[in-house]
């Protein structure tokens, strides 16, 4: 039996590696690829992009008085307001 861990040859019935001390009875450790993490990445900033816009869309739902950019310029003079 070859050692997932360290792949040194070891007796069939050992139950842990002679040289690394790995327990066979353990199931192997998962390591991600870069392939898993560029796809758990790639559906997180998906879902954070999607947030973003579901928010957004749900901010401008609300009544004027919440809405910011409704708020008419003159209440607010200290900001400044470019085009209009
Ligand atoms: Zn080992």
């Amino acid at each position: 039996m070859k050692c997932p861990n360290c792949s040194a040859e070891n007796k069939d019935a050992a139950k842990i590696c002679k040289k690394c001390g790995r327990d066979f009875r353990l199931p192997p450790a998962w390591f991600p690829n870069w392939r898993w993490h560029v796809r758990t990445l790639a559906s997180i900033y998906v879902c954070l992009i999607l947030v973003f816009f579901v928010v957004k869309y749900a901010l401008r739902q609300l009544p004027p008085p919440y809405h910011i950019r409704d708020i008419p310029p003159e209440t607010t003079p200290w900001l400044k307001y470019r085009g209009k």
